[in-house]
């Protein structure tokens, strides 16, 4: 389909014409950009026309950091989000359960105990009366910590003497040594199947989040999910109904799985493609589990806990170069953001891997040192961040790291100016998808309800041009498609993200609120808000 836009306020992205009134889209790429006499000049009969004065156009919005098939799914899960007690939580499982026949299991998610009046974890013993016919598993909000029953534990064989594994703890009652019902991290891999074995469709799951993402007007995620997820996503493909872009990591226990031609990096289509392996460091800071170089702040005994060390990324990292991978790795303490750096220049010299030869990234980054920058810098690795984690978790960082630590925790505008590619996401379904309430976080640095007044941190407040690249052209390169995608220049993609509102003349309070007008991808409006 042809078309041309003009007198909207167009962010182009491209360094050579920051800004333009008008754009021709031909054949799925941008024709021209200009002003509204050079492109209607160009329009040919049969051409539509769409005048949008007051409206703005970017490059089209990626999401840099989702997981994307679940967050379709988490949509029908029983749902804990934004629960403020414990009781609540339980009153919501029970009636879940109340539809339920016996032993079918019962997943959910989205609990957060620092939401609660007194903020204590919880344990089996507040699922078994609730649940007590059904295998019962809560899934944190942040993705690092199940909360399962009885049922559960004694379905994986758990007991007093079972041994943490590697990367995992199980947490214990504290006089028994008994598992008390809360398991972190590799703790919980042994129940993944089961849980997905829980759910139906997923092909369903990866439509719906493909249309919810529409309207949002993402026009590209970048997604990490297991092999089988994957494959919702290629049949959708398949169908021809694979309409969003998406830039899949995978994960190195695909390799067991996938039928190793399918496995390549950079392999795919332009609408659903590979170059990066995704590995964890460390866990999460809600869970208590992400890697710090001193004790945390709320329990001095703790500096959380490495999925992997730094030894075991070392030699990941080079395994997976050898095969013709990027890699990106989960780091979110400032002692696995460390480890990620040193196993990165450390495998890199083993192999002789050249400046420039790789996009890897560290994602979330949510708390580093100053004195690794100039590393971090060097290794040219990205910053993959989440504003929205900021807006969600900003009194927690101060209660477990403290004030003082806090001044590099979330701190995008001291990694952008450093010299580093920053690149922007939401981990959906782990937090909200809404690009504007990512962009609003970045520039605003305050949670929906605008607190803390000024910002948090305010230094670390970028512009909403900065944050836009995060969202365009950054990703576009980190997943090796900067030539053909991340900005609205004659010859790439017409991929294009249509705000009702001009976000650069209206107050950030409001973004949440501004419509996306339309949604394009390759050219084709692939949504258009009709109200
Ligand atoms: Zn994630």
């Amino acid at each position: 389909m042809s078309f041309i836009i003009t007198s909207a306020h167009i962010f182009t992205g491209d360094p050579d014409r920051p800004r333009a009134e008008a754009v021709a889209v031909e054949g799925g790429r941008i024709a021209a950009v200009g002003d509204n006499p050079e492109i209607e000049r160009l329009r040919r009969p049969g051409w539509t026309a769409y005048d949008l004065p007051g409206r703005l156009v970017t490059p089209g919005l990626v999401d840099s950091h989702c997981h994307f098939v679940y967050y379709g799914l988490f949509r029908h899960v029983v749902s804990l989000r934004g629960l403020t007690s414990l009781a609540a939580c339980r009153e919501r499982i029970r009636t879940a359960a109340a539809g339920l026949a016996p032993g079918d299991w019962l997943v959910g998610e989205g609990w957060d105990h620092y939401l609660w009046d007194d903020s204590a974890e919880p344990d089996r013993t507040d699922l078994d009366d609730v649940t007590p016919d059904n295998p019962t598993v809560m899934i944190r909000a942040d993705g690092h910590t199940m909360w399962v029953n009885s049922r559960v534990l004694a379905w994986m064989g758990l007991d007093r003497s079972s041994p943490d594994p590697p990367g995992g703890r199980i947490e214990r009652d504290a006089g028994t040594g008994e598992p008390g019902g809360l398991l972190r991290d590799a703790a919980f891999h042994p129940l993944r199947d089961q849980i997905h074995a829980s759910f139906k469709d997923w092909k369903t799951a990866a439509a719906e989040a493909q249309e919810s993402a529409l309207r949002l007007g993402l026009t590209g995620v970048h997604s990490s999910e297991d092999w089988p997820r994957y494959q919702a996503l290629a049949e959708l493909e398949a169908e021809d109904r694979l309409q969003i872009r998406v830039h899949h990591l995978v994960r190195p226990e695909d390799f067991k799985q996938a039928p190793p031609d399918r496995l390549r990096s950079q392999a795919g289509s332009p609408r659903l493609w590979f170059s990066h392996v995704k590995l964890l460091a460390d866990g999460s800071l809600g869970s208590g589990t992400a890697l710090l170089h001193e004790p945390y702040a709320d329990d001095p005994s703790g500096r959380g806990a490495p999925i992997l060390d730094r030894d075991i990324l070392e030699t990941q990292i080079a395994r997976f170069y050898e095969l013709g991978w990027d890699i990106a790795v989960h780091a979110i303490g400032d002692r696995a953001v460390t480890n990620v750096l040193e196993a990165v220049a450390a495998a890199r010299k083993r192999l002789g891997v050249r400046p420039g030869e790789k996009r890897d990234r560290i994602e979330h980054v949510q708390l580093f040192r100053p004195q690794d920058l100039a590393l971090y810098r060097e290794l040219g690795l990205v910053a993959a961040v989440q504003p929205v984690f900021m807006a969600s978790d900003w009194r927690l960082a101060e209660k477990k790291w403290g004030p003082d630590r806090c001044r590099f925790a979330y701190a995008w505008k001291t990694l952008l100016s450093a010299g580093l590619p920053l690149q922007m996401g939401s981990d959906a379904p782990f937090d909200r998808i809404e690009p504007l309430a990512g962009l609003q976080a970045a520039v605003t640095r305050q949670d929906p309800r605008g607190l803390p007044e000024g910002g948090w941190f305010p230094d670390e407040r970028l512009t909403l041009a900065q944050a836009l690249r995060a969202y365009t052209a950054v990703p576009a390169w980190t997943s090796r498609k900067q030539e053909l995608l991340g900005s609205v220049t004659p010859g790439k993609m017409a991929d294009l993200t249509v705000f009702r509102e001009d976000l650069f003349e209206t107050p950030s309070e409001r973004w949440p609120a501004v419509d996306v007008e339309m949604t394009v991808i390759d050219g084709e409006i692939v949504f258009q808000n009709s109200d």
